[in-house]
């Protein structure tokens, strides 16, 4: 009793800060899920058509990851039983490793536990407080991390501004230190693609390290999904390219594509490999299926789009304002923080799951329900989400009636 007295006491300052977001509108409680991630899920006991998920495949309920999980785990148990570097490295590790690899046409590849664990790993192990960092306004928080680890002097341009990009490369041409020039793929707020091709070729100019995080965009763009290298055409021009395993894939980790001594280094200095214990052998199995489910069932991939193009044209008809999006990731920007979380409460409550999101993760005034459709959404979901979208927009007077 008493400890707890004091406890509570000491977490007043975090309690004023719980009683400040409820006070601004922008407190949450968590959604649960009861049973699967799908498109029509039941999340605190409620039916919901799921425009939330990053499920882009509808991966994570599919058979031959499941029984490929199953096997793994009958096989070789549960979990792996230290990091990489002490006895932690199973050779399904390798495996998926090598097939990341091959799929992304590079010589190697690292698998982090999460794609958050590989862009903060990679980036403050390859670059230190003598180096530069050139990165994107609206880069990932993981990268953002990654970079503050890395105690190199950021410099952040304009988003997707490949000239102002250019004229920091330009202005830092005699100073001493390595340059990263680093973009996400596909930006997971706004849902637009990075400028890689002009970002590439600057790097180049200056001699730039380029790097890309595409969490968002592997498994969607390119060939059977390998991402904005090969969407663009860059192959051997970017040389750190990072994606999830918990996206598209429908599993859970993250990877480092590049040359074999980056993956080498990586393996001697990226704290997350080294301090954090790897994947349970069944989930590096069901990333193996995965990837044999990109290139033997592209057809998700044509739904994904094909969805993606309706679903998006259905809100802009109904005069929603879509802001940059590109891809699968379609915001509804409403301005405030307050009315993104008052309507993303409403469709709720009329059986659509849309997130509210608002400062700081996106700039104050440009707050925003993000959608993400699937390839595995029907049609009448589809349509059904966009007129209760439509309605409520117009109840809460986020729509002119
Ligand atoms: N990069 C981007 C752009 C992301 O959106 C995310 C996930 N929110 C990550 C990295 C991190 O990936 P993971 O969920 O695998 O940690």
């Amino acid at each position: 009793m008493t400890t707890q007295t004091s406890t509570r006491h000491q977490f007043d300052y975090l309690s004023q800060q719980l009683d400040d977001l409820k006070q601004k509108g922008t407190y949450f409680k968590l959604r649960v899920l009861e049973g699967e991630q799908a498109p029509l899920a039941t999340f605190d006991g409620k039916k919901v058509i799921n425009l939330a998920s990053n499920n882009y495949l509808g991966l994570t309920t599919h058979p031959k990851l499941r029984e490929a999980a199953i096997e793994a785990t009958k096989k070789y148990g549960v979990g792996p039983g230290a990091v990489r570097t002490i006895a932690g490295t199973m050779r399904i590790h390798m495996d998926l490793e090598e097939k990341i690899a091959r799929f992304k046409n590079v010589e190697a590849c690292v698998v982090f536990q999460s794609g958050f664990a590989a862009n903060a790993g990679t980036v403050s192990a390859i670059l230190g407080p003598e180096d530069h960092i050139i990165s994107d306004e609206l880069n990932h928080a993981s990268i953002i991390d990654g970079c503050r680890l890395s105690k190199a002097k950021i410099h952040v341009f304009p988003h997707k501004n490949v000239a102002a990009a250019e004229h920091i490369l330009q202005e830092l041409t005699s100073v001493s230190g390595h340059k990263l020039l680093i973009t996400d793929g596909v930006f997971s707020m706004d849902g637009d693609i990075g400028p890689l091709p002009g970002l590439v070729k600057a790097a180049e100019a200056y001699g730039a390290i380029m790097m890309v995080d595409d969490a968002h965009a592997s498994g969607i763009l390119g060939r059977n999904g390998r991402g904005t290298v090969d969407h663009f055409d860059l192959h051997g021009r970017v040389q750190v390219q990072v994606g999830t395993l918990s996206k598209a894939i429908g599993v859970l980790g993250g990877y480092v594509c590049g040359s074999r001594d980056l993956i080498e280094f990586l393996y001697h200095r990226a704290r997350p490999f080294l301090f954090s214990t790897s994947h349970p052998p069944g989930v590096a199995a069901s990333c193996l299926a995965a990837f044999d489910v990109l290139d033997q069932e592209p057809e998700r991939i044509q739904n994904l789009w094909d969805n993606t193009n309706y679903f998006k044209q259905g809100l802009a008809a109904a005069g929603f304002n879509t802001g940059m999006s590109e891809t699968p990731i379609t915001p509804v920007i409403v301005g405030e923080a307050k009315t993104a979380y008052q309507f993303s409460a409403a469709l709720f409550e009329e059986g659509v799951l849309a997130t509210g999101i608002g400062f700081p993760t996106v700039p104050e005034g440009k707050a925003r329900v993000r959608t993400i459709v699937t390839a595995t959404h029907t049609r009448q979901e589809l349509d059904r989400a966009l007129e209760v979208f439509t309605r409520v927009g117009k109840r809460i007077g986020i729509l002119n009636v």
